[in-house]
């Protein structure tokens, strides 16, 4: 069983990243989706709540998984039993970190392949912190997001 690692903060998760996973799961027998626990970065969302909001996100697509996990990439990867790390690749800025993190993770554990799927052209410039700033300023975001995604959104901001 050929078995590929999304990993991603998914803050939340939007239409672009599920273009990834849809594509993804056409080439792996199983996708886990999988967020980050300790991670520094600052969320919007918890990590529950992003778990919750890719669930319901993919529920349509039979082969997909959704987890957590404090270890790096590649050891969650191989706990798993994962041949490849999945990443989605949009425009050239994303191209310097994600060859950084391919090459680290290529050296931390070699039998862990680094796959890149290219954004589709109409999500190429689509990303969690530019949807976050949409809704801030009451755009409409209902192209970028599924509606659950869409709906907790209006949630926060009405706090
Ligand atoms: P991270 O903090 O790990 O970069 P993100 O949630 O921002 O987490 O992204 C997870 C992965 O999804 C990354 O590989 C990122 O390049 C990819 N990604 C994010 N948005 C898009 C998009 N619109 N199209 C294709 N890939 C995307």
């Amino acid at each position: 069983m050929r078995i590929g690692v999304y990993p991603g903060t998914f803050d939340p998760i939007t239409n672009g990243h599920l273009d990834i996973i849809k594509r993804a799961a056409k080439l792996f027998d199983k996708v886990i989706v999988v967020v980050p626990i300790n991670m520094n970065k600052k969320t919007m969302f918890s990590v529950e709540e992003r778990m919750e909001l890719i669930k319901e996100s993919v529920q349509d697509i039979p082969n997909i998984e959704v987890d957590k996990t404090s270890l790096l990439t590649v050891d969650y990867a191989k706990k798993v039993n994962a041949t490849a790390i999945i990443r989605g690749l949009r425009m050239v800025s994303d191209f310097e970190y994600e060859l950084q993190m391919a090459a680290i993770n290529k050296s931390l554990d070699k039998n862990v392949e680094t796959i890149f799927i290219m954004s589709s052209h109409e999500y190429s410039f689509l990303s969690s912190s530019s949807v976050k700033e949409l809704v801030g300023f009451n755009g409409n975001i209902s192209e970028f997001v599924p509606e659950v995604v869409k709906e907790a959104l209006y949630k926060k901001y009405q706090k």
